[in-house]
């Protein structure tokens, strides 16, 4: 692996108490590329604009897929990286999914941790910071045929971080006309278009007043999915409900890392389909609880109401909610402010 190494460290310019998610980047950045049938030598080299032919697929016709996850800091200054090798598998069954071809796990975890052991100083400690990392793989060929390129770059580069949490009130509107994924689609990959077709119906739904949507199933809009980056959890009665994983959801780690915490705490957890009626009917008995959304940018966030086909529904208020204590649990093990016995935390 070739380093080359940063003339002057850009850390002295960042406000680290105004960070905007994902608009400042770190020192490093990591580059790999795909042509004639394999992998060259992977390279750690300043981060800067790349050059790009304007007839790269990736353009083109989409073939472009991404990960996220992130490294925290823990009191002591040491630094630790949360199940990245499910990135890494994911990563690789996007990439089946898009045609392009598989990066090798080996390669990814040395490029990774050596990466994040330049970028170091740029992780902040404290619960809520962290470093967002970014890998991600792209058609780099210049051509437009419309068929698998030929020639690939895998890149990963870095984001500080801090808490996510707007303090206002987060109200989602359940889909019943735009759809995320069909079934045999591409919904349980991070492929890039899976993100650009949701923002037209998105933005409709900020106008109507709501913050995000919570996609139901193409075929009938009649099951509930997920959020449009996040996996989605509802609390009624005494049971924590969330959709299987599918073709069509993305199989977040943080929501299964949720449902094995939970699972610990006694919390009975159904993996099943759950209808927009059985949660409206819910909504109206008040045997819903809460509903909360979770993956690595947010890790939980608690959603306080939502619309359906023009009805407004509101959930109840609780100080001690099951959001904010998986939330804690999670964070806990992730900032190494507690034992770790999925071993889940990785020292970098
Ligand atoms: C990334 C993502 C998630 C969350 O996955 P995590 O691994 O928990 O970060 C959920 N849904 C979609 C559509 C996503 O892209």
């Amino acid at each position: 692996m070739i380093i080359r190494p940063i003339q002057k460290s850009k850390i002295e310019s960042v406000d680290f108490d105004n960070l905007s998610f994902g608009t400042i980047f770190s020192d490093y950045m990591f580059v790999c590329d795909y042509a004639d049938g394999a992998w060259g030598e992977p390279e750690i080299i300043p981060y800067a604009p790349i050059q790009l032919d304007p007839s790269a697929s990736a353009l083109h016709y989409g073939q472009a897929i991404f990960e996220g996850m992130k490294a925290y800091k823990d009191d002591h200054g040491d630094v630790w990286l949360f199940r990245p090798d499910q990135n890494i598998k994911r990563l690789n069954k996007s990439a089946e999914r898009l045609a392009i071809p598989q990066f090798p796990e080996d390669l990814f975890q040395e490029g990774l941790h050596k990466l994040i052991d330049l970028d170091r100083d740029w992780i902040q400690s404290g619960i809520g910071n962290s470093l967002y990392i970014r890998p991600f793989m792209f058609a780099s060929e210049a051509c437009v045929q419309a068929s698998p390129a030929k020639e690939y770059r895998i890149m990963i580069i870095c984001a500080p971080v801090s808490s996510y949490y707007n303090s206002g009130e987060v109200r989602v509107k359940i889909a019943d006309h735009f759809s995320r994924a069909p079934q045999g689609g591409t919904g349980y990959a991070k492929a890039a278009g899976n993100y650009a077709g949701q923002f037209y119906p998105t933005q409709l739904a900020i106008d109507e007043g709501y913050q995000q949507i919570i996609w139901t199933d193409a075929a009938t809009h009649q099951y509930i999915e997920e959020a449009g980056t996040m996996n989605l959890f509802f609390y009624i009665g005494d049971k924590l409900i969330t959709a299987p994983t599918s073709d069509s959801i993305l199989d977040g780690v943080t929501r299964k890392s949720l449902i094995e915490i939970a699972k610990d705490h006694g919390i009975e957890v159904e993996t099943r389909q759950l209808s927009v009626s059985e949660l409206v009917e819910a909504s109206k008995n008040n045997s819903l609880k809460e509903i909360f959304g979770s993956g690595t940018a947010v890790v939980v966030l608690p959603i306080h109401g939502f619309g359906y086909k023009g009805e407004n529904f509101q959930l109840p208020k609780s100080e001690d909610s099951l959001a904010l204590r998986l939330r804690s649990d999670l964070t806990s093990i992730q900032y190494n402010r507690t034992d770790d016995p999925y071993g889940w935390r990785v020292k970098v």
